[in-house]
């Protein structure tokens, strides 16, 4: 185990083209923020089809906000936990360049993380699918504290928070700005994810290709990756930037 952390530590430390960390639904699971298909989860509770798809929603947005205040609950309620908070810190330390995230909850841009790349969209803003109008959730907090679904402002449509729902497709420039960073990295850290799910499954396999080293951390790593450390994010991760903070950066340590 040890041996493992000092490696997958050097390969993180020792870049010259920076790291790239892909994050999944296991970062903020000890932020109480359970997958939508956990046994706590919101797909238990409501149907997928008829409360997470876009076309549920657009025959009947009152409807689908009935599951979205629960989200927006859960939502309210979460904090950055230590797995946020080391991602923070690698991009402090220098080490990550851009954080890609399919969670939508905004979790690592409140521990510090400021290049983060929304792959499935985000929570923190709300769109008018009439005319493209934004609110931010806060502006718009004393509606959901209330259970009345937001409206816009310009043409009172319900509003529909900007997180991707099945059935619509990821943000172009959000995939476009992730497949530049994997191109450009030494090394992907892949946290809390298993990037099954395309096309966010293609982004380890485009980082191999362009010539850098795969860090997972999984409590049951799957991918085909270097170094694979088995456990919490929120554990594993903090002693991992302790290993990095110990390292020298940017040269491999003489052995
Ligand atoms: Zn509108």
């Amino acid at each position: 185990m040890t041996d493992q952390f000092a490696a997958a530590a050097r390969a993180l430390a020792a870049t010259d083209r920076g790291v790239v960390s892909l994050t999944g639904a296991g970062v903020s699971l000890a932020s109480g923020i359970p997958t939508f298909r956990s046994d706590d989860g919101l797909w238990n509770r409501y149907d997928p089809v008829e409360y997470g798809h876009i076309e549920a929603f657009k025959r009947d947005p009152e409807k689908v906000w009935r599951m979205l205040f629960d989200l927006d609950e859960i939502l309210e309620q979460a904090r950055p936990n230590a797995a946020h908070r080391a991602i923070a810190e690698l991009e402090q330390l220098g080490v990550v360049t851009h954080v890609l995230t399919q969670n939508a909850d905004g979790l690592h841009q409140r521990a510090g993380s400021t290049h983060v790349v929304e792959l499935h969209g985000s929570n923190r803003t709300l769109v008018c699918l009439t005319c493209d109008h934004r609110r931010t959730r806060e502006e718009v907090r004393g509606t959901l504290t209330a259970r009345t679904a937001p409206r816009c402002t310009t043409c009172e449509e319900v509003l529909k928070p900007d997180a991707v729902f099945f059935g619509e497709p990821l943000p172009r420039q959000a995939l476009r700005d992730a497949h530049d960073a994997v191109e450009r990295c030494s090394t992907l850290l892949v946290v809390g994810t298993s990037a099954e799910v395309y096309p966010v499954a293609d982004l380890p396999q485009l980082a191999r290709v362009a010539g850098a080293t795969i860090v997972e951390v999984n409590p049951e790593p799957v991918l085909p990756a270097d170094h694979r450390l088995a456990g919490p994010a929120e554990e594993l991760l903090p002693q991992l930037v302790a290993r990095i903070r110990d390292t020298e950066p940017h040269h491999e340590e003489p052995r």
